[in-house]
């Protein structure tokens, strides 16, 4: 069976009961009966211990109130929702993700075949599929950083989520995306062929600036920049980064972008591409294979947040023997010490996943089991993709907490996610907005 039905028929069997329930709760104008969720443990987000015995009331689409079960006051009328025997979160946060790309399988022409053959339509019901299957993981919110070659297609997969014609997480979207002549594919074809690219190529600090501001102008909450492309081994067996933009043409993004009140996602493996990216001011890295010591203390210095996506790194190797693969291998076996490093050094590390990259059917939660292999707590892997993703999103309070006033985003899971974190990768309950979409019975 093709990818795109296998998708279509499983994601009907969990959906068939909270679309209706999401039609039935957008006609009433009457007033909305309070929600009740009972919750055995409590992990808010933002707290570094757990509550026990909780009862969260949830009132149109925020939070009302969180106090101890013993001597809650419940609201006459209001519905219950048991999760007495589950683990209760705010909605996850994936900071890095592609609706629009679906882990194309490199045997069946890859990354190509998304721009060359699929049609605009095809691209964006699987790209609505793709933010479906993020919300029943119980990822309430993505940052979705580029389209690749899908022009302002999260422009209007994010309309449809916010006017509820389709389920999905709360969007903030980059759009194209920005980089140099000679920095994205699509490449390699015979110079006499004009190929589309999956970002907006510009060169120069004016058609820099110019990028950014048709990017914000059509409705990007974020921008993002490609600093580095290519990579392969050099000489001496380090990982060398293809550099793209000039800290010049960088600084014209990254001011145009902050004087509308935006961040700019800069895509930064290492070496001179890094340097630039942090010297011209861009506010996340994303990816950050190989960071020095002299980039994290920049970091540091800088506030910088770092989106490091370790577990997209582990998948689709090329074969050991090709430069490729080695090319592969020495990504991997870089990132885990940039991690550590980081970690150690206490930069703001950012829950982010890079699916789209990977196949959307792959769970989500598999970036979590990879930080705390690398020496992440589990409670800090938690808040890297709730509070601390929030602050980075300018959304402190409002989301990646269960606390009052924030929006109603809450999900809950079997067991326990700080004594087993694969926990996180079967949840039961979905939340978001203060409407259900998801409650399996156990
Ligand atoms: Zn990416």
């Amino acid at each position: 069976m093709p990818t795109i039905l296998r998708c279509a028929v499983l994601s009907l069997v969990v959906l068939t009961l909270p679309l209706l329930a999401q039609q039935e709760s957008k006609a009433p104008a009457s007033p909305q009966q309070p929600l009740v969720i009972r919750a055995g443990t409590l992990i808010d987000g933002k707290s570094d211990k757990p509550l026990h015995d909780q009862v969260i009331i949830v009132s149109g689409n925020h939070i009302e109130s969180i106090s101890a079960a013993a001597g809650a006051k419940v609201p006459a009328g209001a519905t219950v929702i048991d999760l007495s025997q589950a683990t209760v979160l705010p909605g996850l946060i994936d900071s890095h993700t592609h609706i629009f790309l679906q882990g194309e399988d490199p045997a069946e022409g890859g990354y190509v075949v998304n721009i060359l053959n699929a049609p605009l339509a095809l691209r964006a019901v699987r790209a609505g599929i793709a933010a479906r299957r993020a919300l029943e993981q119980g990822f309430t919110t993505l940052r979705d950083v580029e389209t690749e070659g899908a022009g302002y297609g999260d422009v209007g997969i994010k309309e449809a989520i916010e006017k509820g014609y389709i389920p999905g997480p709360r969007l903030f979207i980059s759009t194209r995306a920005i980089s140099s002549t000679g920095g994205y594919m699509l490449e390699g074809y015979a110079p006499e062929l004009t190929m589309p690219k999956g970002a907006q190529i510009a060169d120069g600090p004016v058609e820099a600036r110019k990028a950014a501001r048709e990017q914000l102008d059509h409705g990007a909450d974020w921008i993002k920049v490609y600093m580095t492309h290519r990579s392969w081994v050099g000489k001496n067996g380090e990982l060398v980064s293809q550099p793209t933009f000039t800290v010049e043409e960088l600084r014209a993004i990254v001011d145009e972008t902050h004087g509308w009140g935006k961040k700019v996602a800069c895509h930064a493996y290492g070496g001179i591409g890094l340097r630039r990216a942090l010297d011209g001011g861009c506010d996340s890295i994303e990816h950050g294979l190989d960071l020095d010591d002299a980039a994290i203390a920049q970091m540091l210095k800088q506030g910088t947040w770092y989106v490091p996506t370790l577990a997209a790194y582990y998948h689709d190797w090329g074969p050991a023997d090709t430069p490729g693969g080695q090319r592969d291998r020495l990504r991997a076996s870089v990132h885990e010490p940039s991690f550590k490093k980081a970690l150690k050094a206490g930069v703001k590390i950012v829950f982010g996943t890079d699916m789209g990259g990977i196949s959307w059917s792959e769970p989500i939660a598999q970036e979590f089991s990879r930080m705390v292999e690398f020496g992440m707590p589990p409670m800090d892997t938690i808040q890297s993709a709730t509070s601390r993703a929030a602050t980075m999103l300018d959304m402190d309070g409002k989301i990646g907490m269960v606390a009052p006033g924030a929006f109603a985003d809450i999900i809950a899971v079997n067991g326990d996610p700080l004594h087993d974190i694969k926990t996180l990768g079967s949840v039961r309950f979905v939340m978001k907005d203060g409407q259900v979409f998801r409650q399996d019975q156990k």
